[in-house]
């Protein structure tokens, strides 16, 4: 076939449209809210690079280790992030020293079920500098980035966002929690604990996903696999089973509910570390360290598990009015890529894509089109040079302008 027809053909086929879901919807624009700047802006503060400003002091975070000082400055500081987004924040005391941090959202529902994300936000070594970049500072700052992205909407069934202390020592917060939640009968639908998200030292993208194997664990892993890969997120996820013991997800599954931990690539089944992260438990797991590409997709991963165990909705009245025209993905790219947009109503389309001159070079829609998000797979031949063009939305109700890169 000559190369328009192939074009055309392909066009055709790919313009999947999802104009029904709502849902999906939201989940794809929570996920578009994780933003790499606010996760470092996190990150300096509970690793000391930055002060934070507390109660008239200027504070430094030098470790999160249960004994150190910085250990009362990181509650301080995470109590606080998350009482700004509205949350309803208490700190829960256990055995000498030992302070979970509890942020609850309410679901809409009235249910009393709930789901937990999670990360210990203690660090390790005990003397000295701490920063624990990867550990644990990667999965608390992703917490405390859901609490920011999700408070923002409402959910059918309430979140917490749990930032356990004294997990080196043996998970003792989690435990505490989990053993308190079974004792009242807490009806826990998924808790999603992230212990090291942020360190890929190869760049493959892998990531690993523990299970224990009992039924609603494993429609929680096939869920969060689907997920990845319906959201464009693109993580290379490998499932362990039996996943490991050492984190606090383990609580949970003690206690028969539903827990995964999501974490980066550090375990083979055959007992030989893959990318482990060398800098593990010393004072150079700093934040600089850390691969922002693949921390940004871990986060991503989480919210959007996290949005859809607990059914996320739009707030009353903040269906977005304008439209929206997503970042293609992936990008740069060579024979293919998504665009994706939001149509907050109904009108006439155009979307188009323009070279740096402004020429036009080719019309991917131009019709009326219903309220929705819709999504294609643009496939440009062997028509397109190496090179920056744009895409274009242009609707009644105006315009809006990205670009992307060709790669040959
Ligand atoms: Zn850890």
């Amino acid at each position: 076939m000559p190369n328009k027809y192939i074009r055309t053909f392909l066009v055709v086929v790919f313009c999947a449209v999802y104009t029904n879901a709502q849902t999906d919807y939201l989940i794809f624009d929570a996920i578009q809210k994780v933003s790499v700047d606010s996760l470092k802006a996190n990150l300096r503060v509970l690793t000391g690079v930055d002060s934070f400003y507390h109660n008239g002091n200027y504070k430094r975070i030098s470790s999160r280790h249960k004994e150190s000082q910085g250990n009362v400055y990181a509650r301080e500081y995470l109590t606080s992030k998350l009482s700004s987004y509205g949350l309803n924040v208490s700190v829960e005391k256990f055995e000498e020293d030992g302070e979970n941090i509890i942020a609850i959202q309410k679901g809409k529902s009235g249910s009393n079920r709930y789901v937990i994300i999670c990360a210990h936000y203690d660090s390790m070594p005990p003397e000295g500098e701490a920063p624990g970049a990867d550990d644990n500072g990667s999965g608390t700052a992703a917490v405390i980035e859901a609490a920011r992205i999700i408070s923002g909407y409402d959910i059918k069934y309430s979140i917490v966002y749990a930032l356990w202390d004294n997990e080196e020592q043996g998970l003792h917060g989690s435990d505490f929690y989990a053993a308190n939640a079974a004792l009242r009968g807490d009806s826990i639908i998924a808790v999603i604990n992230l212990d090291m998200i942020g360190w890929d030292g190869n760049d493959d993208f892998k990531a690993d996903l523990h299970s224990d194997g009992r039924p609603l664990t494993s429609l929680l892993v096939n869920e969060i696999i689907s997920i990845n890969a319906d959201y464009l997120i693109d993580l290379d996820i490998e499932l362990i089973y039996p996943g490991t013991t050492r984190s606090d997800h383990y609580s949970f599954w003690l206690r028969n509910y539903p827990a995964v931990l999501l974490i980066e690539d550090f375990y083979s089944p055959k007992g030989t570390p893959n990318d482990f992260n060398p800098f593990y438990h010393s004072p150079l797991d700093q934040m600089w360290r850390i691969n922002y590409d693949f921390y940004k997709k871990m986060t991503q991963l989480a919210l959007a598990s996290l949005s859809s165990k607990a059914e996320i909705m739009s707030k009353a009245g903040q269906i977005p009015l304008a439209n929206l025209l997503y970042q293609n993905y992936p990008n740069p790219f060579n024979d293919a890529t998504v665009i994706s947009y939001y149509l907050a109503k109904e009108g006439n389309v155009k979307l188009k894509i323009f070279d740096l001159t402004g020429r036009e070079v080719e019309i991917l829609v131009d019709k009326r089109q219903k309220e929705g998000f819709y999504q294609l797979n643009y496939v440009p031949g062997g028509k397109l040079a190496s090179g920056v063009y744009y895409y274009a939305l242009i609707t009644d109700g105006g315009n809006d302008i990205r670009k992307m890169l060709v790669l040959k």
